[in-house]
This record gives C-alpha cells, structure tokens and sequence, in this order.
C-alpha cells in the first residue's frame, strides 16, 4: 500500500510553508523542538526527503499543529470507546 507519491505531492505542495510530524520516538532536543514547531519545506529534495520519512520512520506530517494533534488523539483511542452505547 504505497502513497508515496500522493504523499510526495503533498509535500511538494507545502513547500515553503510549515508542516507538523507526529512524534518519531525520539526526545531529542531537536527532535521536540520540530514536535512543537513543525518545519518548514525548503524544497523539492526536501519534499522528497519527508516524503521518505514518512515511507520509511513511523511519522506522518500535516499542514496544521491542531490536525497533528487531532490524528494523535484518534491513534491513541482505545478500540472499545470508538463503538460505544449500543442500546
Ligand atoms: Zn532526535
């Protein structure tokens, strides 16, 4: 299931604009200060070098902090809380 190049659009897409990652598993310094801040595309080897990150680390990247954040809060809901209350 490869989306690399739908993924590789997107990237190229945002160039010079900022895009936020999910965490990589690292704490580093450098790595929490990305977290947070998100980073910006320089360009089209850069695009592809994201797009590699998210093919090849267990990343994904989007254009806002708060959709960074929505995506972590469904990735971390528990199976049993989304199919709740049948009555
Ligand atoms: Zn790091």
């Amino acid at each position: 299931m490869s989306n690399g190049s739908s993924r590789l659009a997107f990237f190229k897409k945002n160039i010079s604009k900022r895009v936020f990652r999910t965490r990589n598993g690292c704490d580093c310094v450098a790595c929490a200060f990305i977290y947070e801040h998100g980073v910006i595309v320089r360009n089209i080897s850069h695009a592809e070098y994201l797009a590699d990150q998210e093919e090849n680390r267990d990343v994904k990247y989007f254009t806002t902090k708060e959709a960074r954040d929505e995506f972590v809060r469904t990735q971390q809901k528990t199976p049993e809380s989304s199919g709740a209350s049948q009555s």
